[in-house]
């Protein structure tokens, strides 16, 4: 018999107070989570890979490779330079494939590893780390932390706060200022700054970038990774039962409980957990991972540091809360070799090679070939044909060059007037040319014709390009 839903009358009209309907909140105001630290092998880790990361971030715009900023996106000229390599719009595929890398390597790393980027090396991680270190230095521990919140205001809770957010403020500022000095040398920007003769986008940038910092690390926190991060709500997609990531093992935890230190669990029909409430502590997104797997999880392991301290103390093996897959913790078998990983391994060697080809065969100049099209062809003296170009020289270069530029693809074939040009670096120098054929030496109305641009020092730095050369029936002197 098939089932029939309940039809009930509603009147529009109706007081809503009256009616039993609960009204759902959406808006869900943020609690302050005081986070415990913790110390540990994941922390370690993470110390490690944060400050070589940060390190790198507030070093490199202060060193100079040839004159140089070491990393330097100059804008207004159109030109980046990495490494003492560098690159001009023309490069655009090589920054495209870089990115394609970056977008497949953490593809690849997400189904291995789960989230380990956010964990380990995300900024927001990074900053927010840096960030809580100086708050648990100036405020204390999380229980001091606390209590300092609770307090009416004194004058030694305004002085630790004061203290924080000077700071936290110093560390955004110097924030702001490497980043804007990506983009402005940084030496200048400094001097510029402080002699007010930047341009006003330097300070509001410098402005930006220091409030953003500010507010993302020392206010927002959990809530951007939570609210703002698309990565976060799309990365569990990348997610499969043989993905490692920190779980909790219920089956050797639960049923959980507090026990003496010398109690046997089995005696009391109690699991490995004590229910100490540590790994909630210690969480910067403030989720309990005895839940299981949830999206606000930023993978950072904190939670496995402190729970293995305290099976440590208990005397229990390590690993409680531990990085597992799905199906190690139904007693499966897990592999790391499955089709998702071969298929993002497989693209990422694909773009690494194509990255490697493109950066070997890269050439340090650019040349284009428009053909006149005022006319198809003109006479020459005595009857050769004169074809018109420009051709558009590009120097890639850091320095001034000088090109030689030669002309094939039809007996006899030459350029009539400048074979030479001077280009300045990162400059795009028009040269028109007319190249010229005798007519008796075409033999086709349209043929293709080869230009290749030398540089004058080093001949084997070579560019090539085709273009078309036109002329009138071809001449026959009745052998054919
Ligand atoms: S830290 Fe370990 S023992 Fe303590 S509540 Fe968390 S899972 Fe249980
Ligand atoms: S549950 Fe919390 S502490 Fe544990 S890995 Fe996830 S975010 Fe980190």
């Amino acid at each position: 018999m098939s089932e029939q839903i309940p039809v009930k009358q509603v009147d529009p009209k109706a007081d809503p107070s009256q009616n039993n309907h609960k009204s759902v909140e959406l808006y869900a105001s943020r609690k302050k989570i005081y986070v415990k630290e913790v110390t540990g092998f994941f922390q370690r880790i993470r110390t490690i890979s944060l400050c070589m990361l940060l390190g790198m971030y507030f070093l490199f715009c202060w060193i100079s490779i040839n004159g140089e900023q070491l990393v330097y996106f100059d804008l207004p000229h159109r030109k980046f330079h990495l490494f003492g390599i560098t690159f001009w719009p023309q490069d655009f595929i090589l920054l495209s494939l870089s990115l394609a890398i970056a977008a497949f390597g953490l593809f690849f790393i997400t189904t291995l590893f789960g989230r380990v980027w956010c964990g380990y090396t995300c900024p927001q991680t990074a900053w927010t780390f840096i960030f809580m270190w100086l708050e648990e230095r100036i405020e204390g521990s999380r229980n001091q932390r606390m209590k300092l919140d609770k307090q009416a205001g004194s004058t030694r809770k305004i002085a630790k706060k004061t203290l924080k957010h000077a700071a936290w403020l110093f560390v955004a500022l110097a924030t702001g200022l490497t980043f804007v000095g990506y983009f402005y040398p940084i030496r200048d920007l400094i001097h510029d700054l402080i002699t007010f003769n930047a341009n006003g986008w330097a300070y509001f940038w410098v402005a930006f970038f220091t409030v953003a910092t500010y507010m993302n690390a020392g206010w927002m926190r959990e809530q951007v990774c939570l609210y703002m991060c698309p990565y976060a709500r799309f990365q569990s997609v990348m997610f499969d039962r043989n993905t490692r990531i920190v779980s909790y093992d219920p089956n050797r935890g639960e049923p959980r409980g507090g026990r003496k230190r010398d109690a046997n669990p089995q005696d009391l029909g109690l699991g490995d957990c004590i229910d100490c409430g540590l790994c909630v502590q210690v969480c910067p997104t403030g989720i309990d991972i005895r839940n299981g797997l949830q999206y606000e999880c930023i993978g950072c392991a904190l939670c496995i540091d402190a729970c293995d301290q305290v099976m440590e103390k208990m005397d229990y093996p390590k690993g409680l809360i531990r990085y597992t897959t799905e199906n190690e913790l139904e007693g499966q078998h897990s592999s790391l070799l499955r089709p998702r990983t071969f298929g993002y391994g497989f693209m990422l060697l694909l773009m690494f090679g194509i990255v490697g080809w493109q950066l070997l065969s890269r050439l340090p100049l650019g040349l284009d070939v428009i053909r006149d099209r005022g006319g198809l062809y003109q006479l020459g003296p005595n009857g050769a044909i004169d074809n018109s170009y420009v051709l558009k020289i590009l120097n890639m270069t850091d320095s001034p060059q000088d090109y030689d530029i030669t002309v094939s693809g039809i007996e006899g074939i030459h350029i009539t007037t400048r074979t030479s040009a001077h280009v300045e670096s990162g400059e795009v120098f028009s040269l028109p040319v007319v190249v010229e054929v005798e007519a008796e030496k075409i033999k086709d109305t349209n043929t293709e014709i080869h230009f290749e641009l030398h540089e004058h020092d080093h001949p084997e730095i070579m560019i090539k390009r085709e273009s078309r050369f036109l002329g009138p029936e071809p001449y026959h002197n009745g052998d054919d």
